[in-house]
């Protein structure tokens, strides 16, 4: 019994071991990839349901690691956010996205375009700055920005993060709550933060029109935001049957596989370059 226990430990100990070398390894090579440039955005178009253009696209992170591939952000953004590289790697992103949507916006393409943003990048003193140089860096109308802001962001500090998101809504730029629904916070939270758009998570929407509950939440949000007059766009929009819920509900807008997965930034121009507004 003695020499099991002490092998199963010996067992725990090495594959613990292993455990902090993975991840010291990945950390290395995470802020490796900040520098190496190994980060690449990808687009995903947001249409209207009331006219069917392209009205936005969101920028989503991949890490095209060497000797590996594209790595998705579920494999390293939290790792990021508890190293503190999100900060880092949150700034990269901004100012690429901002570029990007330049670039479009000169090329006949004007669009939202639309920047997930970490709760431990709102926290930084210098957030507000940097939001404002990547504007003025790329060039971008600050109408053309939207951030992504999710409910839990502004739990931890709640005047110090409204304070900033008010400085950011001055300058134009909009504001969405990621997730929405999804996170802890309250009602109230919502009430005080000066946002122009509701994310409806995909866990709500993925079994609409099926599901009678999920159906209930989606139209309580619709109605909601009606009443606050803020505009609503539904993710992960995969089927028809969701897509003609939305519409008869009076959804704004939808983001989903249905219409496109996050694509680079040259499929996206030729695939949508005829599917905006102008
Ligand atoms: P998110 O912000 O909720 O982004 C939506 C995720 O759903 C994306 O995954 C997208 O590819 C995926 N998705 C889009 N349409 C569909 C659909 O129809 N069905 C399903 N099942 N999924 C769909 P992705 O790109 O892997 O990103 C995962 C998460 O990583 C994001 O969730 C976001 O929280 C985070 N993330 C991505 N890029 C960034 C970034 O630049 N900064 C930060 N802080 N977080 C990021
Ligand atoms: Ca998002
Ligand atoms: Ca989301
Ligand atoms: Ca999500």
């Amino acid at each position: 019994v003695k020499a099991a226990g002490r092998n199963g430990w010996q067992f725990f100990d090495s594959s613990m071991a292993r455990l902090v070398e993975q991840r010291l390894d990945m950390e290395t090579a995470l802020r490796q990839a900040i520098e190496r440039e190994e980060l690449r955005l990808y687009y995903q178009p947001q249409r209207s349901l009331e006219d069917g253009k392209i009205v936005g696209a969101e920028a989503l992170v991949r890490w095209e690691r060497p000797g590996v591939g594209m790595v998705p952000p579920q494999e390293f953004i939290r790792l990021a956010e508890e190293n503190g590289l999100i900060v880092a790697l949150g700034n990269w992103v901004l100012q690429a996205a901002c570029s990007q949507a330049m670039a479009w916006n000169k090329a006949g393409m004007p669009l939202r375009i639309a920047v997930n943003v970490s709760v431990v990048q709102l926290q930084q003193p210098d957030f507000v700055a940097r939001v404002r140089s990547a504007l003025k860096r790329s060039g971008l109308p600050t109408r053309c920005l939207e951030l992504e802001i999710t409910e839990g962001a502004v739990v931890a500090d709640v005047l110090d993060a409204l304070d900033k998101l008010h400085q950011i809504k001055a300058m134009g730029v909009e504001l969405a709550v990621d997730d929405f629904g999804t996170g802890y916070s309250s009602l109230s939270y919502l009430k005080q933060m000066p946002v122009d758009r509701l994310k409806i998570d995909q866990s709500f929407v993925r079994d609409i029109p099926n599901n009678a509950d999920d159906c209930a939440i989606v139209r309580a949000i619709l109605a909601m935001a009606s009443n606050l007059k803020l505009q609503v766009i539904a993710e992960g929009v995969e089927s028809e049957d969701q897509l003609t819920f939305l519409h008869d509900e009076g959804c704004q807008e939808v983001q989903g596989y249905l219409l496109s997965p996050p694509v680079n930034a040259d499929s996206f121009i030729a695939r949508f370059r005829d599917a905006g507004r102008v």
